[in-house]
């Protein structure tokens, strides 16, 4: 062994490995919320959907682009959220495991700094976590194929946890309603609840069935405000849509965010 005070740095450093993400490629962090599960039982969330939740989600998302301003856009629905970052961002030199951190644990506090906003009535009674990952995508047509995926995934959820959830609170026990519904195609589970609860899937609220963007608006008049002028200044600032992100048309009503 060498002597303690001889360990040279480059040494140790050595063991280090470069974790740069691909150039020029659109990076996404989607966070997830550990064991939401238990999470949700234990603050008594409202099943299938608890709208305050949700939008605590929403303002930490808010609060993440304020914060982080390499994140162009942002999508979320349940306990998870998609960050992407613009494709030439130089955050943190692209290493993906900063990235991911650091908006994951900013994430993180944010959401216990804005439980008691959001909740004032419940107790916040242990500290939640959420996980991180980073996913490249190459084109811009792939990443919203990803965004596709998650929004489809969203409602293929919010389908399926509003009839089960409806079974559940006409009586049926947890698995009852489970078996109940194993292998009903999308049609016929609109059909048991529209048939045996009378509620039309299509009317239940967007946010539940869409899922949430964040992103910066287009107000920012470029050039009209010189000298440093802030953000709230020029207008520009984060909203928070439920938007058809599968959809042509929402892209190109936001030219900016993709190009
Ligand atoms: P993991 O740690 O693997 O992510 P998980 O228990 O968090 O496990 P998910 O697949 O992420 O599992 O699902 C999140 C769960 O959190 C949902 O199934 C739902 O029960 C609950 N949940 C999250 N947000 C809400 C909400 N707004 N209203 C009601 N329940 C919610
Ligand atoms: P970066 O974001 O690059 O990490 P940084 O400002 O966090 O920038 P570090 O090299 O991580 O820089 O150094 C942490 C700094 O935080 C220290 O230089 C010191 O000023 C401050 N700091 C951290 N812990 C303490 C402490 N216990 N008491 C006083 N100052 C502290
Ligand atoms: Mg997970
Ligand atoms: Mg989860
Ligand atoms: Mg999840
Ligand atoms: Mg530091």
């Amino acid at each position: 062994r060498e002597d303690i005070n001889n360990i040279k740095p480059e040494y140790v450093k050595s063991f280090q490995f470069e974790n740069k993400l691909m150039p020029l490629t659109w990076i996404v962090v989607r966070i997830d919320g550990c064991h939401f599960h238990r999470f949700s039982e234990v603050h008594e969330f409202e099943k299938p959907n608890d709208e305050q939740a949700l939008n605590l989600m929403n303002s930490c998302a808010v609060a993440v682009l304020e914060q982080f301003k390499d994140v162009i856009f942002s999508y979320g629905v349940s306990d998870e959220y998609s960050f992407v970052l613009k494709k030439d961002s130089q955050f943190y030199q692209r290493r993906g495991s900063e990235i991911v951190t650091a908006l994951v644990s900013y994430f993180t506090s944010i959401y216990v700094m804005k439980w008691k906003e959001f909740f004032p009535q419940k107790e916040l009674k242990y500290p939640p976590c959420f996980d991180g990952r980073a996913v490249l995508y190459p084109t811009s047509e792939i990443l919203r194929d990803y965004l596709t995926w998650r929004q489809v995934d969203c409602h293929i959820n919010n389908q399926y946890n509003t009839c089960f959830w409806m079974l559940v609170k006409s009586g049926k026990s947890k698995s009852e309603a489970q078996a109940y519904l194993k292998g009903t195609q999308a049609r016929e589970k609109n059909e048991v609840l529209l048939q045996q609860f009378g509620i039309d899937y299509n009317t239940l609220p967007l946010m539940f069935r869409q899922g949430s963007s964040a992103f910066w608006n287009e107000e920012e008049k470029t050039g009209m405000y010189e000298n440093g002028a802030s953000a709230e200044k020029s207008g520009k600032k984060v909203v928070v849509e439920q938007c058809n992100i599968i959809e042509q048309s929402f892209w190109e009503a936001h030219p900016s965010i993709l190009n």
